[in-house]
């Protein structure tokens, strides 16, 4: 081998990534929705995914079904046991439902969840109890020596939680962000997202977008103005022909996304929409898929 060869041969040896994981590195996996190719893994309504990015591991999500969760993991080779954080998006059972494989797994991993008040080991608010010291003792609440730092309840009690209540970098280049639903139905429910920073923006992945896909990626832009992509459900069942069109527009023009990947609840008039704006900038997502990131 020539001296030039041999020097290009070792300088290009020294570049490769020296841990596996680094390999794997700019993907996210989709391990829990409704559709997606034929596979053996099991199809469900719900969401989760694994973030693999920079040699980082973050799980998104647990789906709604515990044992499906942990056999479509285990199929595609996700251990639960080595992770640098997950995230719960929100508090509904189709993302939720896994925490406790989790746990049980992983019972020391950060997991940030959205502020719940009385969930998710949630602080009660000091006003909350409206003190009446002119009432005897017994029909006091803790006979009116109510405990400092009182706390909601959760059915996951080993959970390392986390609460979100602001932007927060958790870990070099990741963030979650909150926004809260004004929509009927989920008023005032509170929605963590991911945000994991690429050389060409934001790859922002979501689990419902109750509070509206558009309002976290604008809360997102505050981070960083360019948005590379979207992954997740941008909640759009049920939404009207006019509506979705808006979505996808405002994405696409606006927001100028680059790429998106919707799954779970977009709805099926939403992969449509999406498909025909986004054209070969459109990724498929759906259970087993592992869209890329730069
Ligand atoms: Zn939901
Ligand atoms: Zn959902």
């Amino acid at each position: 081998m020539k001296p030039l060869v041999a020097a290009i041969v070792v300088a290009l040896a020294l570049l490769a990534p020296a841990h596996p994981d680094a390999q794997q590195a700019g993907r996210v996996t989709i391990l829990y929705d409704a559709f997606g190719r034929p596979s053996a893994l099991q199809k469900d309504w719900g969401f989760a995914a694994l973030v693999e990015y920079g040699g980082r591991r973050i799980l998104f999500d647990t789906g709604n079904d515990a044992a499906i969760f942990a056999r479509n993991a285990k199929q595609l080779g996700v251990d639960l046991s080595r992770l640098d954080a997950a995230v719960i998006s929100h508090r509904h059972g189709d993302h939720t439902t896994g925490l406790e494989v989790l746990i049980a797994t992983n019972p020391k991993v950060p997991i940030y969840v959205p502020r719940e008040g009385a969930f998710f080991k949630g602080a009660v608010p000091p006003d909350f109890l409206a003190p009446d010291p002119s009432l005897p003792p017994h029909m006091r609440y803790f006979d009116g020596n109510p405990p400092e730092g009182l706390r909601g309840g959760t059915p996951w009690s080993r959970g390392n939680f986390q609460i979100t209540t602001k932007t927060t970098e958790i870990l070099p280049g990741f963030f979650v962000l909150t926004t809260r639903s004004d929509k009927p139905g989920t008023r005032e429910m509170n929605e963590v997202s991911l945000a994991v920073r690429t050389p060409q923006g934001l790859a922002v992945i979501v689990g419902c977008s109750h509070p509206g896909v558009e309002k976290i990626l604008e809360t997102a832009a505050q981070i960083d103005t360019r948005l590379y992509t979207a992954i997740g459900g941008f909640h759009l069942v049920q939404a009207p022909h006019n509506e979705i069109e808006r979505v996808a527009g405002l994405l696409h023009d606006t927001l100028k996304l680059q790429r998106v990947a919707p799954g779970h609840c977009t709805s099926e008039a939403g992969f449509s929409a999406f498909m025909r704006r986004f054209g070969d900038r459109f990724d498929k997502a759906g259970l087993g898929a592992r869209v890329p990131l730069p």
